[in-house]
């Protein structure tokens, strides 16, 4: 394959780019079947007629993860009400779900629990909530 990023031919399909340091299908610039220079919006390369590989994009959000984490067990521990986090998220509807269901009976707020302490809680808007 070739790097995404700077074009360079890799060996296999590595992790990172010896040739820019980048992921390699995280770039948008070439071909990663034939090398080629495609346009960052291409859908296809048009040398090879290869599907280019989507950059991933990882939208990070602005909301808080010490927040989410903490609205997400501390309520349902200290007074057992499940779902503010989601509140706090903007996800009003699973919200309200979870504040009927009392958070899937624990287990639904244990999942979102372990979901967001290394931070692969979404908001509403699917970004990663990664800051602290
Ligand atoms: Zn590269
Ligand atoms: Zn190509």
């Amino acid at each position: 394959m070739f790097c995404r990023n700077c074009g360079k031919e890799l060996v296999g399909t590595p992790e990172i780019c010896m040739g820019c340091g980048a992921k390699p299908l995280a770039g948008n610039s070439f071909c990663q079947a034939c090398g080629a220079e495609t346009n960052p919006l291409a859908e296809i390369c048009i040398k090879c007629g290869a599907r280019l590989v989507k950059a991933e994009v990882v939208d990070i959000s602005p909301k808080s993860r010490l927040a989410t984490t903490f609205l997400c067990i501390l309520p349902a521990w200290i007074v057992g009400i499940a779902g503010i986090h989601r509140f706090y998220l903007g996800k009003i509807g699973t919200g309200i779900a979870m504040l009927l269901t009392l958070g899937g009976l624990g287990i639904w707020t244990l999942i979102d629990f372990i979901f967001a302490v290394p931070g692969n809680m979404k908001d509403k808007e699917g970004k990663l909530i990664k800051n602290w």
